[in-house]
C-alpha cells in the first residue's frame, strides 16, 4: 500500500492537494496562534457570531472573506515555525492582477457559522492568490472533517465570487475595501418576493424606511436578476454592479456586501435587513398595494438629511 504522507515538491506546494492534516507543508500551530492572537482573526470571528446570533446563517449558509493587511501578513509569518507550504495552485476564472500575493482570511467550504468560534481551525483558513493574480492555494486553516465527513479542505464555494468582487472593490476604494461578506437574512429575502427587482425602486423604499440608511447606503442597493447560486455567472454580475453599490441584492437568496472593515460589511446588512423589516411591518399594517408607502419621507428630505449627514445620495434613485 501507497504511503499517503506527502513531501513538498522543490516550489513548497503540498502535491496531494488541500488535505492539510496528511501534508508537512503546513504548520497548523501557526494558524491556530494566528487565530488566538490576531486582531482581525478575532473580528472576523466576532462578526461570524454576531452574524449567526441574527439569525442569517441556517445550515451551512453564507460566508465572508478578510482580505490581510500587510502587518497581518507579516504576523503569519512570524507564527510559522517552518518555511511557508500550501496546497496545490487551484486557477481562477478570471486574472486578478490587483490582488496578486494577497492573502484572505474565508470562512471553508461547507461551515456552519454556529460553529465557527468553536473550530475555528476547521471552519476558517488562509488563502494565497498567486503573484499573477491567476490562481490561488490554501496556506493555512481548513482542518478536520465537515458535516458529510469529508475535510473541509478548501474555502467556500462562493470563492470567486469574493476574489472577482473584491478585485472590484479594491480598485475603486483605492485599497480600503477588505471585507466581502455574503449573509440570508430573512426580511431582505422577503423584500424581493414583494417588490420589483430594480435597484431604484429597491433603494428608494429602503432610504425613506429608515432614514440614516442614507448614510449607509448613499450609493443604494445594486439589485440582480435571481441566478444560479455560486455560479460564475453571479460572481461575475455582482462584481460588475459593486463597481457602483457596497451591496448587492440577490433575489430569493441575500446580500453580498463588501465595506473597509468586518464591522462595515457587518453593518450593511444589518442596516438593509432592519430597513427592509420595517418597511414589510408597515405595507402589511397598511395592507398597501403600492409599493411604496402613504406615508414616508419625501425626495427633498431625503436630500435635506443626507446634505446634514455630508453623504453623497445616488440622485439616480431620486424623484
Ligand atoms: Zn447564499
Amino acid at each position: 500500500m501507497q504511503d499517503t504522507r506527502a513531501t513538498l515538491t522543490a516550489e513548497g506546494e503540498c502535491p496531494i492537494g488541500q488535505e492539510s492534516d496528511d501534508c508537512p507543508g503546513f504548520d497548523r500551530f501557526a494558524f491556530a496562534r494566528f487565530i488566538a492572537n490576531q486582531e482581525c482573526a478575532q473580528a472576523f470571528v466576532g462578526v461570524v457570531d454576531d452574524a449567526w446570533l441574527q439569525g442569517w446563517h441556517e445550515s451551512n449558509g453564507g460566508n465572508l472573506s478578510y482580505r490581510l493587511r500587510e502587518e497581518e501578513r507579516d504576523a503569519y509569518h512570524r507564527y510559522l515555525e517552518k518555511p511557508l507550504g500550501g496546497s496545490k495552485w487551484t486557477d481562477l476564472d478570471c486574472s486578478v492582477p490587483e490582488l496578486a500575493g494577497e492573502y484572505f482570511l474565508v470562512t471553508a467550504a461547507g461551515s456552519h457559522f454556529r460553529t465557527v468560534r468553536r473550530k475555528s481551525s476547521a471552519t476558517t483558513g488562509l488563502v494565497e492568490i498567486r503573484g499573477d493574480g491567476k490562481a490561488w492555494r490554501v496556506i493555512g486553516g481548513f482542518e478536520g472533517q465537515g458535516v458529510v465527513g469529508r475535510s473541509f479542505g478548501k474555502p467556500t464555494s462562493e470563492f470567486a465570487a469574493h476574489v472577482a468582487v473584491h478585485a472590484a472593490r479594491k480598485r475603486i476604494s483605492q485599497g480600503r475595501s477588505r471585507a466581502v461578506y455574503h449573509a440570508h437574512p430573512a426580511q431582505v429575502i422577503a423584500l424581493t418576493a414583494v417588490l420589483p427587482q430594480d435597484s431604484r425602486t429597491v433603494s428608494r423604499i429602503l432610504w425613506k424606511s429608515l432614514t440614516e440608511s442614507i448614510l449607509v447606503i448613499p450609493e443604494g442597493v445594486g439589485v440582480l436578476p435571481w441566478m444560479v447560486p455560486g455560479s460564475g455567472g453571479l460572481a461575475q454580475a455582482t462584481s460588475a454592479l459593486m463597481e457602483k453599490h457596497a451591496a448587492v441584492l440577490w433575489p430569493w437568496h441575500g446580500l453580498c456586501c463588501a465595506a473597509d472593515s468586518l464591522e462595515g460589511a457587518f453593518g450593511l446588512v444589518h442596516t438593509i435587513e432592519k430597513a427592509s423589516s420595517i418597511y414589510l411591518r408597515a405595507r402589511a399594517a397598511h395592507k398597501q398595494q403600492e409599493d411604496e408607502l402613504p406615508h414616508s419621507i419625501s425626495d427633498a428630505q431625503l436630500l435635506e438629511a443626507a446634505q446634514a449627514f455630508g453623504v453623497a445620495l445616488n440622485k439616480d434613485f431620486l424623484a
